[in-house]
């Protein structure tokens, strides 16, 4: 099969030859269809998330089709449309598992990370952490659900019933993000990179009622803000935008350093707290909701052989949604 694998990090993809995986009990062989460009393989790619089996063909968003299933593998039939997302395994037993809190397992295995993911012709992939897909969505649509719906349904679940909310870094997770708040009734403040008048006018077509520089003050101050752009100095900006009792929820698996700030900017019950991964009900739960609000996905696809590309822009920030990779 046809792969973009890492061969070390800091390195480009290499567009290799390799053998299809096999299935194994429980498992999925997988005819990737399409799998979405997340800023989780940008950290991968970019050394920052130092675990990664190396070579590891990236990619957590898969959208694809069964075509082989391991001994006992029966929750999906031969042909059925499944998707594949970051958390790839849990163990079951520790605290954290027992505890519901499978997101936060001690021995989790993460696609694209730890297993090899969806930039390639074929995965393999543990049936119990796979989806289906709604109908209402094709294969392209789909993808971004995966991790940036996902994770931003958890994050938005975080932020608490706030009414006035605060998204910085307007990419993938914020424009599903977005519309799921304004769905939900909530007022959206949208956040970008200084100057970034397109990011901003799509904030404003996606019904966010107000969109302007991460640096300027919002018109109100913010019940909650989630944090999608991995720079630590939001975290202090966001803090600043957010009113007393108000919860600042930092979304990315990675972020810069958080620069130091005073004590009064925290004071007033304000919450900074972290999202980690996800759990198999918020991808059930999500995608659910999905379909109802219902979000559609603003996505660009590209070929496989072009997720170099796909993921300089994503660095860049030169992509308007999301970005899919189409086999
Ligand atoms: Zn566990
Ligand atoms: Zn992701």
């Amino acid at each position: 099969m046809r792969a973009m694998l890492l061969d070390a990090p800091r390195r480009a993809l290499r567009l290799a030859e390799l053998p299809a995986p096999l299935t194994g009990a429980g498992k999925l062989l997988i005819r990737v269809r399409a799998c979405g460009v997340c800023r989780t393989d940008l950290h991968v790619v970019d050394g920052e998330l130092a675990e990664a089996k190396l070579p590891i063909i990236p990619g957590h968003e898969i959208v694809g089709e069964v075509v082989e299933r391991g001994a006992g593998a029966d929750r999906f039939a031969i042909g059925e449309r499944v998707g594949v997302p970051w958390l790839g395994y849990t163990c079951g037993a520790c605290r954290y598992c027992k505890r519901g809190q499978e997101n936060l397992c001690d021995s989790a295995r993460f696609t694209g990370y730890h297993i090899d993911g969806g930039y390639a012709e074929y995965t393999v992939a543990d049936q119990r952490y796979c989806f289906s897909i709604p109908p209402e969505y094709d294969d392209v649509a789909a993808a971004p659900l995966l991790c940036a719906g996902l994770i931003g349904y958890r994050s938005l679940v975080m932020a608490g019933d706030a009414q006035t909310l605060g998204i910085y870094g307007f990419g993938a997770a914020a424009h599903i993000v977005a519309q799921v708040a304004r769905h939900q009734g909530r007022a959206v403040y949208a956040f970008t990179r200084p100057g970034d008048n397109n990011a901003q006018a799509f904030a404003r077509e996606l019904g966010a009622i107000w969109a302007g520089d991460s640096t300027a003050a919002p018109p109100e101050p913010l019940d909650a803000a989630i944090i999608f752009a991995p720079v630590g100095s939001l975290v202090v900006a966001a803090l600043r935008a957010t009113a007393k009792g108000g919860t600042v929820v930092c979304a990315g698996i990675h972020m810069s350093e958080i620069p130091a700030f005073p004590y009064d900017v925290l004071w007033g019950e304000r919450v900074i707290r972290s999202v980690a991964n996800l759990t198999r009900r918020d991808g059930e739960e999500f995608l659910a909701l999905a379909p109802r609000v219902p979000v559609k996905t603003s996505v660009e696809a590209l070929r496989l052989d072009r997720a170099n590309e796909a993921l300089a822009r994503l660095r860049e920030g030169r992509i308007t949604g999301a970005v899919v990779l189409v086999l």
